[in-house]
C-alpha cells in the first residue's frame, strides 16, 4: 500500500529545521503543461555512500527502468504502438514547431508520458487531444512507412484507423479504471489486465475456484497474471514470467539483478534478490511470498529496492499488480522517529479505540525507516508515493511483519517546490491557524505518514474466516480510510510528546485542519466540473472529512458544530470548533471501519462510501476550482529522476557511480524509450 501526498498545495509551508537539502541553489522546477508540473528531487547522503552502495544502486536503477515498458502495456494494450507512433511524429516534425498544432500536440504526449499511458494517472481518464485527427494523419502520412510501429499483420491504414478511433474517440477505452459498482468494471475498464469479453462475473467465479476459504497463507491470486478467454471460452491466466508475457523485459530486469546480487550488503539480501530472480523465472506466487517474507525481514540493509508486481489500484478488482521499482537507501537520521514508534506498536495497538476482539494481540515486527529515493520506475513514476507499506498479504504482514517507509527527500521536493504559492492566503480560515500550520504541518504531516504506513496499515486483523477480498471495489478506499483514522487518532496523543516526537501539544490541529479543508474543499480540485469522485486516497479522504462535518453537528461544547463551513466575503472557508471532539469523531469512525474491515461487511462498507466519499457539491466545486485558477497551483505534480553514470577501473570494472541531473522532461523520456525498452525493440 501507498500513501500518496494528502494535498500536492498543501504542504509549502516547512521551516528550515526539518530540510535536509544539500545544495542550496537545487532546480527543483523542470516543467509545467496542462495539470502537472515535473520536478526534479535531490539524493541527499549519496555521497555518504560506499562506493560498493552506489554501483549497486546504479545496477538497481537499470533494472528499474528496464520494467518501463511493462506497467505501459499493463496500462492500456495499445499503450506502447501509440508511444512509438508518438514519439516518431515529434522527432521528425520539419513543420513550424510553435504552431498552434504542434504545441498542443507536444501537451499530449507529455501527458501520455506522464500517465505512462493515454490516461490520466490519477482520475484515470482518457486525455483528450487539442490536435485534429486530420493533423495526426498528416504527420503519420509524411513517416518513413517501413518504420511505423505496425503490429502483427497490420497495414499502416490500419494502424491509423484503430489508433484514430482510440485518440480520438472520446467514447473509445474512456477510463482506465471504472470503479461504478452498479457497471461490470472488467468489461468497462481500459486497462489491460484482462482481455478481451472477459467479464467481471467470469473473473469472480474464476478466482473464488480458486480460493481455499480455509488456506490460512493464500498467495496473492492474479497477482502477475493476466486473465484471456480462449477460444472455448474458458479463463485463463497469462503470468508474467521470464517465459511468458512480458518475457523480454523481466530477463533485462534479471540481468541487472543478478548484477546488484553481486555487490549486495550483505548475505541476507542476496539470499532475498535470488528468490525474486526465482520468482521472475518461474512466476510462482508462493516464491512471491517466500521473497516478501525475506525482504520484510530484512531491515538491516542500507540500500533497499522493490521490484515487481506491487500494488493493485490500477485494477478495477484489485487483484493484479501494477510493475514498479523504487530504489532506496536509509535515511539514518530521520529514521530514528519511526523507530521510536515502530518500538512502541504495541502499545498503540492495544490502545486503539478499535473493539478489542478486532485488535492485533501481538503486532509482528513493525518495522519503519526514512528514506531517500534513488530511483523512481513504473507505476511509481512519474507521480509518486511519500509513503510505502509492503508487503500487501495479510497473511504475511500478520505472521512475519511489514516495511513501512517515509520518503523524505521526495517530501521535501514537494515543500521546496512550494514556497510562497498563495494556497494559505486563499484557503486557511484565520491567521492563528496559517501561523500553526507553518509552524507544525511539516512535522505532522511526515509522522501523519509514518503512522500511517508503520501502524495503521498494519493494525487490527480479520475475524478467521473472513475473505481479505471481501470489500471488493470499496477494499482500497476503506484500507487507506482506516489507515488515515489511526494516524489521525494518534496524532493527538499526549503519547507523541511523551515519546519525545512532537513538542507541543497543540500540533495536531495544523494536520487536522489541513486534513479537513483537503476533504471538504480543495482537493476538489483534481476534479473536473461535473464529475464524481473516484481515486481511492480521495474518496478516503472525502468520506473522513464529510462523515465528521456531518457527525458533529451540534456536538461541541455549547450546542456548536465540531466542524462547519462557513462563509466570510463570499468564500467558504473551514472551520473547526472543537479540535478534541473532532478527535473523538475520528476515533469512532475507525472503530466502525475497523468493524467493517474485519467483519467483511460489504453493505456497510459500501453505504459509507456511497454516502460520503462519492458525490460532491457542484456549486462548492466550482468554488473551489475558481478560486484555484487565480493561484496557478498545479494540482499534480511528479518527477523525473537523476541519471548514475557507472565509473570504471582500467581494466573495465565498475568501481563506483556518480549522480547527475542533466536532463529536462523531453529529453529524459525520449531516452528512456530509446535505451529501455525491450518490449518494443
Ligand atoms: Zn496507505
Amino acid at each position: 500500500m501507498k500513501k500518496f501526498i494528502p494535498s500536492l498545495v498543501m504542504s509549502m509551508l516547512i521551516g528550515v529545521q526539518a530540510n535536509a537539502a544539500e545544495d542550496p541553489n537545487f532546480n527543483y522546477h523542470v516543467d509545467r503543461f496542462a495539470d502537472i508540473e515535473v520536478l526534479r528531487y535531490e539524493v541527499p547522503e549519496f555521497q555518504r555512500l560506499t562506493p560498493q552502495q552506489r554501483v549497486m544502486i546504479y545496477y538497481l536503477s537499470q533494472a528499474a527502468q528496464m520494467g518501463r515498458d511493462i506497467i505501459w502495456d499493463q496500462n492500456g494494450a495499445y499503450n506502447l504502438q501509440i508511444r512509438q507512433l508518438l514519439e516518431q511524429i515529434y522527432s521528425n516534425y520539419n513543420e513550424d514547431r510553435e504552431s498552434k498544432d504542434f504545441k498542443a500536440f507536444e501537451k499530449y504526449l507529455k501527458q501520455v508520458w506522464f500517465g505512462n499511458g493515454i490516461h490520466h494517472h490519477y482520475s484515470t481518464d482518457k486525455f483528450q487531444p487539442e490536435f485534429s485527427r486530420e493533423f495526426f494523419e498528416t504527420q503519420i502520412a509524411t513517416l518513413d512507412q517501413s518504420k511505423l510501429p505496425l503490429s502483427e499483420g497490420q497495414t499502416p491504414a490500419e494502424m491509423i484507423s484503430t489508433l484514430g478511433e482510440i485518440i480520438f474517440n472520446p467514447a473509445v477505452m474512456p477510463k482506465r479504471v471504472n470503479q461504478d459498482g452498479t457497471q461490470d468494471v472488467v468489461a468497462t475498464s481500459a486497462g489491460n489486465y484482462y482481455g478481451p469479453e472477459v467479464t467481471q462475473a467470469e473473473v469472480e467465479a474464476y478466482y473464488s475456484s480458486l480460493k481455499d476459504p480455509n488456506d490460512a497463507t493464500p498467495v496473492s491470486y492474479g497477482l502477475n497474471s493476466k486473465i484471456v478467454k480462449d477460444k472455448d471460452g474458458n479463463l485463463r491466466e497469462e503470468v508474467y514470467r521470464v517465459n511468458g508475457l512480458y518475457g523480454p523485459a523481466i530477463a533485462e530486469i534479471i540481468f541487472w539483478l543478478e548484477k546488484a546480487k553481486g555487490v549486495a550488503e550483505n548475505d541476507a539480501q542476496k539470499t532475498w534478490i535470488q528468490s525474486l530472480i526465482n520468482y521472475y523465472i518461474t512466476g510462482d506466487l508462493r516464491t512471491f511470498d517466500e521473497y516478501s517474507i525475506l525482504w520484510a525481514e530484512d531491515t538491516k540493509s542500507d540500500v533497499d529496492f522493490v521490484n515487481g508486481f506491487i500494488e493493485s489500484y490500477g485494477d478495477p478488482l484489485g487483484m493484479t499488480g501494477a510493475w514498479e521499482s523504487y530504489v532506496n537507501f536509509k535515511n539514518a537520521k530521520s529514521s530514528e522517529r519511526t523507530e521510536i514508534i515502530s518500538a512502541n506498536a504495541q502499545w498503540f495497538e492495544d490502545h486503539s479505540p478499535v473493539d478489542p476482539k478486532f485488535r492485533r494481540d501481538k503486532v509482528k515486527g513493525v518495522s519503519a525507516k526514512v528514506i531517500n529515493a534513488a530511483m523512481l520506475a513504473g507505476d511509481a513514476f512519474p507521480s509518486t508515493a511519500i509513503g510505502i507499506n509492503l508487503p500487501n498479504s495479510n497473511w504475511i504482514r500478520a505472521a512475519h511483519g511489514s516495511k513501512s517507509v517515509t520518503i523524505e527527500n521526495i517530501t521535501e521536493a514537494y515543500d521546496m517546490a512550494s514556497h510562497g504559492n498563495g494556497f494559505n492566503a486563499e484557503f486557511v480560515i484565520d491567521d492563528a491557524t496559517s501561523k500553526l500550520m507553518d509552524k507544525y504541518l511539516y512535522i505532522t504531516d511526515m509522522l501523519h505518514t509514518d503512522l500511517h504506513e508503520c501502524l495503521g496499515h498494519g493494525s487490527g486483523r480479520l475475524l478467521p474466516g473472513v475473505d481479505p477480498d471481501a470489500l471488493k471495489e470499496h477494499g482500497s478506499t476503506l484500507e487507506e480510510a482506516r489507515a488515515d483514522l489511526f494516524a489521525l487518532y494518534y496524532l493527538a496523543d499526549p503519547k507523541l510528546i511523551e515519546l519525545g516526537i512532537l513538542d507541543n501539544p497543540e500540533a495536531y490541529k495544523a494536520e487536522y485542519y489541513k486534513y479537513m479543508l483537503n476533504g471538504l474543499m480543495t482537493q476538489l480540485n483534481r476534479i473536473e466540473p461535473g464529475n464524481d469522485v473516484e481515486e481511492a486516497h480521495m474518496r478516503n479522504r472525502q468520506l473522513i472529512a464529510q462523515w465528521a462535518l456531518k457527525h458533529g453537528k451540534k456536538q461541541a461544547a455549547g450546542g456548536k458544530d465540531v466542524v462547519e463551513l462557513t462563509k466570510k466575503g463570499g468564500k467558504t472557508y473551514v472551520k473547526i470548533n472543537d479540535y478534541p471532539a473532532l478527535r473523538k469523531l475520528f476515533g469512532k469512525l475507525l472503530a466502525e471501519i475497523q468493524r467493517v474491515k474485519s467483519e467483511g461487511d460489504y453493505n456497510a462498507g459500501n453505504a459509507l462510501v456511497q454516502e460520503y466519499a462519492v458525490k460532491v457539491d457542484p456549486k462548492l466545486h466550482n468554488e473551489v476550482l475558481s478560486r484555484f485558477s487565480k493561484l496557478d497551483i498545479p494540482p499534480y505534480r511528479g518527477f523525473i529522476n537523476p541519471i548514475y553514470t557507472p565509473v570504471t577501473d582500467e581494466k573495465g570494472n565498475i568501481i563506483d557511480a556518480t549522480i547527475s541531473w542533466p536532463e529536462n522532461y523531453v529529453e529524459q523520456m525520449m531516452r528512456l524509450s530509446r535505451d529501455y525498452s525491450p518490449l518494443t525493440k
